[in-house]
This record gives structure tokens, sequence and C-alpha cells, in this order.
């Protein structure tokens, strides 16, 4: 049979292209020897990331090499302010010394045990972290998804083993225009197709309401077999939806009535990006679970994590849940100095000053083009009225010629969000930037 199956594979091999046929390996290639180091141009940049990246993204046309706080730069040596931020990750600034020296010496220290083991980091982090935010215990894990999909999981232990909820039947409510992530259980919960079509089944005991709406979330949770309301504080992919004043508090209020956990997701909003340490924090009002991502390592590493405390934390026992990566020393050294750099540089303030000046500002552009501004602390976004001269991406295309980056999403919105160590006198340029780009369409 083994045989059999190699001639067939041969036979094939020698009359088809390599890889043309599904199941088939191709011949192992050599690796690919670098040519005499001749620097790529931009255009040549994108076409190699096209023919061997998959096409699961459409990134603005810039590649860029080089990053410092405010500004990256592109291959050509041109010089932009980043007003993305790597998606709220890179909070702190592109390469913070103090952050990139936790990296380094820990990396040349101690960079993954596995949890088979204790490291000296773990413990230390755990306890830093949960002071910081006032929870009880820390559960690591890499990326926002995986924050995410252990919220969901402690959720659903809760309801079963606190709760009382009957096997298989807890369910989790999301609000419409929700983003996670990309894993199953996270497109399960999604109302965007893109995220979803074409990826069925989809996860069951996901419901869903409407974003910033009382009524509905209160019809929802009389299900007796409700475990969590999962929310963004603000929605960010969804094109930075603020909701109304009242909101979180409501929320709490309900879940608490209702027996239901609270789950805020952070991931995007936490860590000063919206004004405040939390976004939570500008309605005091305090989560079951606490999910944090992006930002917690400034930009450097792969740092998840979900805040909770021990009534939910400890439903989960050895062996039920886990990471290989998930506390690994890096990880741990990386968070605790992107947390101080946050506390220490006083980020927060900072953008709450910086967004207020800047949403001031916004304002003034002409409302025929730009038609809302909208967002809270530097997480911030316009909405432009498409005319068949104009779009977003257009917009966005000009401002990258004028020197700033930032990415429409849903065809019309521009998210704006800088690191939030952006000063005023470089926020007023950046003003000017996008005044003289706007009045040039
Ligand atoms: N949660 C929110 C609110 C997000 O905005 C994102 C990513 O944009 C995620 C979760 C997922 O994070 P990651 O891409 O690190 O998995």
């Amino acid at each position: 049979m083994k045989s059999m199956i190699f001639q067939l594979t041969r036979s094939l091999r020698s009359a088809t292209p390599l890889g043309a046929i599904r199941g088939v390996h191709s011949v192992a290639r050599p690796a690919p020897t670098r040519r005499a180091e001749q620097p790529l141009s931009s255009e040549e940049i994108y076409a190699r990331e096209e023919k061997y990246g998959a096409h699961n993204y459409h990134p603005l046309p810039v590649a860029l090499e080089r990053g410092e706080g405010i500004y990256v730069w592109d291959v050509e040596g041109s010089r932009y302010y980043d007003f993305l931020s790597a998606y709220s990750a890179v909070n702190q600034g592109h390469c913070h010394p103090k952050i990139v020296a936790a990296l380094t010496a820990q990396a040349s220290k101690l960079t993954l045990t596995s949890r088979a083991f204790y490291n000296d980091m773990l413990g230390a982090y755990a306890e830093f972290v949960t002071t910081l935010f006032g929870y009880d215990k820390v559960l690591p894990m890499n990326t926002g998804v995986e924050g995410g999909e252990t919220a969901c999981k402690l959720a659903r232990k809760w309801a079963y083993n606190v709760k009382g909820v009957p096997k298989n039947k807890a369910k989790i409510i999301f609000a419409d225009g929700n983003f996670w992530g990309r894993t199953m259980a996270a497109i399960s919960s999604s109302t965007d197709p893109s995220s979803y079509e074409g990826f069925g089944p989809f996860m069951p005991g996901f419901e869903l309401v409407p974003f910033n709406d009382i009524p509905a979330l209160e019809k929802a949770l009389q299900d007796p077999h409700v475990a969590a309301f999962m929310v963004e504080p603000i929605q960010g992919e969804a094109g930075v939806v603020v909701p109304d004043n009242g909101y979180l508090t409501q929320i709490r209020e309900l879940c608490t009535r209702h027996n239901v956990l609270w789950i805020a997701d952070e991931v995007q909003t936490g860590l000063a990006r919206t004004g405040r340490r939390l976004a939570v924090d500008h309605e005091e009002a305090r989560p079951d679970i606490v999910v944090l991502g992006k930002a917690l390592s400034g930009g450097v590493y792969p740092v998840s994590a979900v805040l909770c405390d021990n009534e939910v934390m400890l439903t989960i026992k050895p062996g039920e849940h886990g990471s290989t990566y998930g506390g690994n020393p890096i990880a741990c050294q990386v968070a605790i100095a992107a947390l101080q750099v946050m506390e220490e540089e006083k980020l927060a303030e900072n953008a709450e000053r910086m967004g207020q000046l800047l949403r001031s500002e916004l304002r003034k552009l002409p409302a025929d083009i730009v038609m809302t501004v909208r967002g809270k602390g530097l997480l911030n976004a316009i909405v432009i009225k498409e005319t068949k001269d104009y779009d977003a991406w257009k917009v966005c295309l000009r401002l990258r010629d004028n020197g700033l980056l930032a990415k429409p999403t849903h065809g019309d919105i521009i998210r704006l969000a800088p690191p939030l160590t952006i000063n005023e006198s470089q926020l007023r340029e950046c003003v000017d930037i996008i005044n003289k780009t706007i009045l040039s369409f």
C-alpha cells in the first residue's frame, strides 16, 4: 500500500506542476538564499508579500521598516505619524526603550518554560497586574481572541458549577457589531458577514442583542440559562461606536440583578486608550471579567490576560485550560514594563487631554465631507461622506501622501488613534495634515 501511494505520488509529480494536486506534498525546495543586499522598494515589498503570503488582509500601500514613538518610517525613508497604533497595541509608542529593554534582557535569560514548571516571573507579574486592576486573579494568554475564548470558557464553567445552569445549556449574550477576533467562537458571535460567511457551522449558545440597548439586554437576561454578557465598552472595529453615558452602569446593575457575569472586552479600549486606565472606569463600573491584550505588551510581543475574582477563576481546575506560551517569562517582563510605562507616563491623562483637543479641532472640518466625529480619549473616528470622487480609502491614501497613516473601516469610517505619547504640538501638526487633506477634496 505504502509503495502504491509512493508510485502514485511520483507519477502525479512528474505529470503536474508542483503543488497543483491537493494533498500531494510538493518536493522540498532549498531555502532561498538572499542576494547581495539590495534593499527592496515599497512596490517590490507589496509584490513579494502578495505572491507568497495569504490574501487575508488589504493593507494600505506603505512598506514600513522602522518605528520610534509616534513615528514610523517606510523603506524609502519617508516618515509618517502613526494614527492606527497597530489597532491600539502600540499605546506606549513604537519601540519604547523601557519595554524593549525588558524584552531583550529577559530574552537572553529565560524565554519559555511552559506551565509544566514554575518560572520566577509569572507570580511577580500576576501580583502586579491583579493589584493594579483590583481583581483576585489573572489567567495569562497571548492574543486578544484567546483572552475572549478564556472569558467565555470561564463563564460557562461558572454557570454550571456556581449558578446551576443545566449541562450544556449555558448561553452567552453579545452585542450586534461586536468584534473579538477570528477564531470559530469569535466569528460565531459576529454580525459582520465578512467575518462569518463561509465558515459555519457556528458555536451554539451564543445570542445577540443590539449594542447600547438596555431594554433588549434586560429582556435577554430574563433567561435563567444566561451565563454572561460580553461587550466592548466602546466598539472599536465596528467603527468606534460610543454608547450613551450610563450604559456601563446599567449593564452592571442588570447583570447583578440577574446573576449574570459581565465580561468587558477591553482588548482595544483598555490600557489608557480612552483616557482612563480601563474604559469602564469612565463610569466607575466594575465588570466580573476583564479581557486585556494588545497594549499589554506595548506592541512588542503577543500578551493577553483575563482578570476576575476567585469565585469565577477557580472554577477552572488544572488541566482544563491553558496555553504553551501563556504566562511565559518574556511576556511577564514585557507586560510589567508596558503597564509601568502606562502609569509613569500618565498615558491615560494625556489621552484624555489630547483626545479632547483632537475632537474639537476635527469638528471644525467641513461637515459636508466629515459628517461625524466621535470617540473617547485617543480612540476616535470620523465618518466621511462618500461621493463618486472620494471615499475613506482615498482619503487615507492622501493622508499617507501627506505623512499620516490611518486605516479606513466599513467603507466610510476612518479611525484616528495615535500612540498615547503624542504631545500637543505633534497633535496640532497632525490636525493640520488632516485638515489639508480633507480640504483638498
Ligand atoms: N477584542 C477586541 C475588542 C479587538 O478589537 C480585538 C482585535 O482587534 C480582539 C479582541 C482580538 O485581538 P487579537 O487580534 O489579538 O486576537
